[in-house]
């Protein structure tokens, strides 16, 4: 009898210790998940949850079990998603939105759960998926964005097409004019396409961060935009004055920072009058910027010009693909409304950081910060 009892207390032992191993592995892996998994009985009490559930919950993970759902978490429509969960055979799915100082969508799954004693609850796993609906959603918007840009001209060369066809041909005065106008929409398309695939090349060595670096005198970069964009100044009757130190150098890659810079001052000489003037500078500065925190300090790259100016409204905007302020005047320009955004891709592959100061009728100032290399 004694023996028995024995081997029934080393049994039980054994077993109290599979038990506690079996409670801490389950522990570690539901904390470790990036997932949050919420278990909860058939009365909607908190079974367990993990960091991860707890965190986007804003709950303290101890203090809430055994503790009824609806009086832990405020929101109406998790509490109706776990009734769910609980009553539906099937898998249930749905999205729910977080209102806070940042809004964010989970994405609830739910499953019901039925122990031996016919007792139920749900298992519900959540997931932020914010940032991939935002993401869906940038890439939305810029699909209808390129196939409306792209409309535009391919409507007016069509257009035209047919309305030559039609007889316009036969009158030289209107045949030359219609072919101007085709002419000109078809390097619209061919600018746009430019623009697209610029972009595209920089976001992919951007993606990658194998973008070829070498050290450049800035003076150089600074030598290559002015012969680029001297003839449109001139054209513009538009002085453009550039101030930068021969010393100064850091590690780019030349051919886009050139392409960067040059946006920059085109569009200084496209959105100022006639007569005035555009500045081109460089210079080190010894700490970072707000936003660039670089030990070695920062080669600034500042454009300013004495132009329209842009209200303080679309500055947040300004660098999004296709954003402009006046569209039309953009486009009677020339303007696809990419330049900018090639800009801040271009910095970024750098590791560097681009900001706007302006003001309507006194003028706009684009400072570039690039960490200085030595
Ligand atoms: P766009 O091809 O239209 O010039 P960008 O991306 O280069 O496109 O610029 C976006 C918009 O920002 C422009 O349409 C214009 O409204 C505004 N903008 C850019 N640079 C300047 C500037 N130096 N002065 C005034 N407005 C500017």
């Amino acid at each position: 009898m004694a023996d028995a009892i024995g081997v029934l207390r080393e049994q039980l032992v054994e077993r109290g210790l599979t038990i506690g191993r079996q409670g801490t592995q389950q522990e570690a892996v539901l904390g470790s998940m990036i997932e949050g998994v919420l278990a909860i009985d058939a009365r909607q009490r908190i079974v367990s949850i993990n960091r991860a559930a707890a965190d986007l919950l804003g709950l303290d993970p101890h203090a809430v079990i055994r503790r009824p759902l609806q009086e832990v978490v405020r929101n109406p429509d998790l509490r109706r998603f776990a009734l769910r969960a609980i009553d539906c055979r099937e898998p249930v799915e749905d999205d729910l939105v977080l209102r806070g100082l940042r809004d964010r969508t989970i994405r609830l799954q739910g499953t019901a759960l039925r122990d031996l004693s016919g007792d139920g609850g749900a298992m519900i796993v959540l997931n932020d998926v914010t940032t991939i609906h935002h993401f869906e959603k940038v890439r939305r918007d810029f699909v209808a964005n390129v196939s409306h840009e792209l409309k535009t001209p391919v409507a007016s060369i069509k257009g035209f097409v047919e309305t030559l066809l039609d007889g316009a041909a036969e009158d030289p005065a209107d045949n030359e004019r219609f072919l101007k106008i085709i002419a000109k929409q078809a390097d619209r398309l061919a600018s746009i396409i430019d623009d697209l695939l610029a972009l595209s090349r920089i976001e992919q060595s951007e993606g990658t961060g194998n973008l070829p670096l070498e050290m450049v005198r800035i003076a150089e970069v600074f030598t290559a935009v002015v012969a680029d964009c001297m003839p449109r100044a001139a054209d513009r009757s538009i002085e453009l004055d550039v101030a930068c130190d021969e010393s100064i150098q850091t590690a780019v890659n030349a051919p886009l920072l050139e392409q960067a810079v040059i946006n920059l001052v085109d569009n200084a000489i496209k959105y100022s009058d006639p007569g005035k003037s555009v500045w081109l500078s460089a210079s080190v500065a010894a700490t970072g910027t707000a936003e660039l925190a670089c030990e070695a300090g920062c080669v600034l790259i500042v454009v300013r010009d004495e132009g329209c100016g842009i209200e303080e409204e679309h500055l947040p905007r300004l660098f999004e693909r296709f954003y402009r302020v006046d569209k039309a005047r953009s486009r009677k320009l020339g303007g696809t409304g990419l330049g900018l955004s090639i800009v801040k891709h271009i910095v970024q592959a750098h590791g560097g950081t681009i900001a706007v100061q302006s003001q309507p009728g006194v003028g706009s100032t684009f400072t570039i910060a690039l960490p200085l290399e030595s």
